[in-house]
């Protein structure tokens, strides 16, 4: 398995420029990883550049299919907060 890219995903661009085998594509409706091509940067760096520079939670999912920036990750935002927000929040 290899690194992929969700529905979350906004386009931003910010993966493709660092990905070391450029295994990241522009494509509707969102960006995808070549699964083939991904080396799950082992060799060049020792994290996956992708996840690491990606501003979205849920947008990268490691080989395990496993959000690499879960919810909270980036915002600092627990999820539970962010589950009693959304129950407050008008329809
Ligand atoms: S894990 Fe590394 S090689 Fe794979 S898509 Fe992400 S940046 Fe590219
Ligand atoms: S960095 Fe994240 S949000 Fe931006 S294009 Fe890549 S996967 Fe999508």
């Amino acid at each position: 398995m290899a690194y992929s890219i969700t529905s979350l995903c906004v386009n931003c661009f910010a993966c493709m420029d660092v990905c070391p085998s450029r295994a990241i594509a522009e494509a509707k409706p969102h960006f995808v990883v070549d699964a083939r091509t991904c080396t799950h940067c082992e060799g060049d760096y020792a994290d996956a550049q992708c996840a690491s520079i990606c501003p979205v939670e849920g947008a990268i999912l490691d080989p395990d299919g496993l959000a690499a920036n879960p919810p909270g990750s980036l915002t600092g935002i627990p999820p539970e907060r962010l589950l009693a927000l959304a129950a407050c929040s008008p329809a």
